[in-house]
């Protein structure tokens, strides 16, 4: 059975990447009618930051990709929370040690520190292994003093000397690494706690995860847990891996950063991350107006595609689509503009019902209080072609609701004659004196013969009349405009641009 789990470490708020990797994982799992499992990876408690697990889930919950099992819902592998399951992991460990895969290291970390400082490019590894306070270096009766005495040690992994390890990644096919570059990883610390090297191996294993989708910036780390699952005897219970390519700034220079955002003026993260420790606030996706339908279906893209042109496809498209042989081994530039693009044509897409609560609080934030629901279904699916972003929907139907506050007179009034005024005072008698319903398409009649008995032309009269009613030259069709302002509203703004 198709496994496949998302792992965070709770240490912040989620990343487009982050998000992105869920997705896939979720898309695999969804597709082969799987488990998409929620780990939390808490195990380094310097790193823990309050509050960052509650984000991710609430992340998932507003993208609409719900896990199967998580440490909110439980599942037959609780619990799902690593730093919940700390017991378990020394027993591996301890076993790896045993069987000469690993061993103690006594090393202070001002010992540690000292020799980063005085030797370059310095490893915990076979070169300075020798060297170190460890029960490979130390003779066996020292050793059990150091335990004895309750001297605080870490176990790391003893990586093999002179070895090629490989593996078949899904996305990137042959993978290998040579085992004299990678250092001898902690597995458990001083603490107790496993590092994640150890933590996941174990975790995936007992968990039964078939397939583990992640970043590849987690690929230097492949080859100690291709070690683990051998020397832990599962190498047959490996899961399929895939590294999915890096999300890259939009020149294409390297991995987009948590920090980029706020230098390039989007956001980076899912949803606004507010650091209660340092008090910053980054902003994130949901928060500056996009759809969650939106967001997955522009990461969706972000170094996958069908094969065809289409790029818009809603979730249940995007499983039945998703395939990891269409998923480029290259880094996928972000481009914002083609973010904002995917929202505009999720928010066309919708149906006004769908937008319809967004769109409330977008006009409550601005103190506009919607008492008529199905007016503003009509004005919703009269602007929502227009709006990029939620909170254009304020600038972009505001005036349905409320008198414009400022009007560009220059622009009311270019070369204002007594003629104009004429015309428009004679409207708001038409207006005043026809009984019939302001119909959309009768009225923009009635004002058509209005202007060729005044012999105005319609440059002369439409834009201003545009202007009085919204405030400004923007909008859809004017007479649409009118006929939902209603016949009193229409007259009342007319009289006002007048006075
Ligand atoms: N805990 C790791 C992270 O924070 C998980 C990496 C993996 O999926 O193996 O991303």
């Amino acid at each position: 059975k198709v496994r496949v789990r998302f792992a965070p470490s709770p240490t912040g708020g989620l990343h487009l990447g982050g998000v992105r990797t869920v997705l896939f994982n979720y898309l695999f799992a969804k597709k082969h009618h799987g488990d998409f499992i929620l780990r939390i990876e808490d195990t380094d408690q310097s790193r823990y930051v309050e509050g960052a697990e509650e984000y991710i889930l609430d992340c998932l919950k507003w993208c609409g990709l719900q896990p199967d099992e998580s440490p909110v819902v439980g599942g037959p592998y609780a619990p799902y929370r690593q730093s919940e399951r700390k017991a378990l992991y020394r027993e591996y460990a301890e076993r790896l040690v045993m069987q000469g895969h690993a061993y103690y290291a006594f090393d202070t970390a001002e010992e540690l520190d000292k020799n980063r400082k005085e030797i370059p490019n310095f490893q915990y590894g076979l070169a300075y292994r020798d060297s170190l306070r460890n029960s490979l270096s130390l003779p066996q009766h020292e050793v059990d003093a150091l335990l004895d005495a309750g001297t605080p040690h870490v176990i790391r992994i003893k990586i093999p000397e002179d070895e090629t390890i490989s593996f078949h990644d899904l996305i990137r096919g042959h993978v290998s690494f040579e085992t004299n570059q990678v250092d001898d990883k902690v597995l458990l610390k001083a603490d107790g706690m496993p590092t994640y090297h150890l933590a996941v191996v174990v975790d995936d294993y007992l968990m039964k995860i078939s397939h583990a989708f992640r970043g590849e910036e987690w690929l230097p780390s492949a080859p100690v847990h291709l070690l683990l699952w051998d020397y832990l005897g599962w190498k047959s219970d490996m899961p399929q891996w895939a590294h999915l390519p890096l999300i890259l700034k939009p020149d294409g220079h390297g991995k987009l950063s948590k920090r980029d955002g706020a230098r390039l003026g989007f956001p980076v993260y899912a949803m606004t991350w507010f650091d209660a420790k340092t008090g910053e606030l980054t902003p994130g996706f949901r928060e500056l107006g996009f759809l969650p339908e939106a967001f997955l279906n522009l990461l969706a893209t972000l170094g996958w595609n069908d094969g065809t042109d289409q790029e818009l496809f809603t979730l249940d498209e995007l499983i039945e689509k998703f395939s990891l042989e269409r998923v480029s081994k290259a880094g996928a530039k972000f481009d914002f503009e083609k973010a904002k693009w995917f929202n505009a044509e999720w928010i066309k897409k919708s149906d006004a019902s769908s937008l319809q609560s967004a769109v409330s609080a977008v006009l409550a934030d601005k103190g506009i209080v919607v008492t008529n629901e199905d007016y503003l279904l009509t004005v919703i699916n009269l602007i929502k072609d227009r709006c990029v972003l939620i909170p254009d929907f304020y600038q972009q139907a505001g005036y349905f609701f409320e008198q414009p506050k400022e009007y560009d007179l220059n622009a009311v009034k270019p070369k204002w004659t007594d003629t104009k005024t004429d015309f428009f005072n004679a409207l708001t008698a038409l207006l005043n004196s026809d009984q019939a319903a302001l119909e959309a398409h009768s009225f923009e009649e009635a004002f058509k013969a209005l202007m060729d008995e005044k012999a105005l032309k319609a440059g002369d009269v439409m834009l201003p009349f545009r202007i009085m009613l919204v405030g400004g030259k923007f909008g859809p069709h004017v007479f649409d405009i009118a006929s939902l302002l209603g016949r009193q509203e229409t007259i009342s703004r007319i009289a006002g641009a007048l006075e």
